[in-house]
């Protein structure tokens, strides 16, 4: 079991200034920051991130929103990493989210539902080198 996952605030939490409020909840929760970066995903970039729910329904939708405004990516360490940050975030619908957690508080919808977290170690890796060089991580 891995200590590192990767992050992102999406459009929609940015938009609503939850940015500070959502890494302080990182932070509290025990995750030291490893790299971090504020940017914006081209709707291809974005078709690339997510390209394992080509098949989806949603993933034209899905497509467009992770696109549509500025995200935070970043690099997450802790013991366990990849399980508990996606308990600190909750379930993906934030109305079946557990209280406390980060969805539950900052998400509107299944679709725009605040942050993203790595679902497995190989995934972490994945998606830290889709968005960090090696320069970037501290
Ligand atoms: P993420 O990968 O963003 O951390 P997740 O692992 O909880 O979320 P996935 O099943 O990987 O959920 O879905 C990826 C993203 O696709 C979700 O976070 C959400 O933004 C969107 N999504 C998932 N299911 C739906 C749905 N039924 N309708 C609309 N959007 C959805
Ligand atoms: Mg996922």
């Amino acid at each position: 079991m891995g200590n590192l996952t990767f992050t992102m605030i999406k459009p929609d939490a940015t938009a609503k200034g939850y940015t500070g409020a959502i890494l302080d909840c990182m932070i509290k929760g025990g995750f030291t920051i490893k790299a971090m970066k504020w940017t914006r995903l081209t709707q291809e970039q974005a078709g690339d991130f997510y390209a394992v729910h080509k098949q989806r329904p949603f993933y034209d939708e899905l497509v467009k929103f992770m696109s549509s405004g500025p995200i935070i990516a970043g690099i997450l360490e802790k013991e366990n990493a990849v399980a508990d940050f996606r308990n600190l975030i909750g379930a993906t619908d934030p109305a079946k989210a557990a209280e406390g957690t980060i969805r539950k508080q900052f998400a509107s919808s299944i679709g725009e539902n605040a942050v993203h977290g790595s679902d497995s170690d190989e995934n972490a890796v994945i998606e830290t080198d889709f968005f960090f060089s090696k320069l970037e991580r501290f």
